[in-house]
């Protein structure tokens, strides 16, 4: 399988689509995911160009990892979370639906069931409060 440039992150990387911006900078992007599986639902996408993780650079893959740390630490402040699962999803039958590389990282409330993956869009209001108190965490 090859990597389709048009894909949906690509569109958003390249600023032709809106996102609810967390952070950028020139390794990754970090956004909200509009679907959130819980409250903060976030996903940070490295700027380099892969379908996932098996055909992405080691290099670029090292370069991203502390950034998804950051992101873990700053989410755990902002929202409060017991817990959070880091997720990554490699070709369709495996769950992936965004076929550039992108790392979930979904807080945890203690007795609160996870929603389904990519199931309701969240309101985008309370997504941009939440994409404005995890970059102050950060
Ligand atoms: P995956 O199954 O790992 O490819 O996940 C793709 C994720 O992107 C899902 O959790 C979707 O909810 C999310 N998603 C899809 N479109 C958008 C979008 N335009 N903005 C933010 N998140 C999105």
């Amino acid at each position: 399988m090859s990597y389709d440039p048009d894909n949906i992150f690509a569109k958003i990387l390249k600023g032709e689509l809106p996102c609810h911006k967390v952070y950028e900078d020139e390794i990754a992007l970090v956004m909200m995911d509009i679907f959130p599986q819980s409250r903060g639902h976030t996903l940070i996408i490295p700027k380099a160009a892969s379908r996932n993780l098996l055909d992405a650079d080691p290099a670029a893959l090292a370069a991203v990892m502390p950034l998804v740390q950051r992101v873990a630490r700053a989410l755990k402040t902002a929202t409060g979370a017991d817990g959070l699962r880091l997720v990554q999803f490699n070709e369709a039958p495996a769950g992936q639906t965004v076929f550039h590389l992108h790392f979930h990282v979904i807080p945890i409330y203690d007795g609160v069931p996870l929603g389904a993956h990519a199931g309701s869009k969240a309101d985008d209001a309370e997504l941009a409060v939440l994409a404005k108190d995890i970059a102050a965490a950060l």
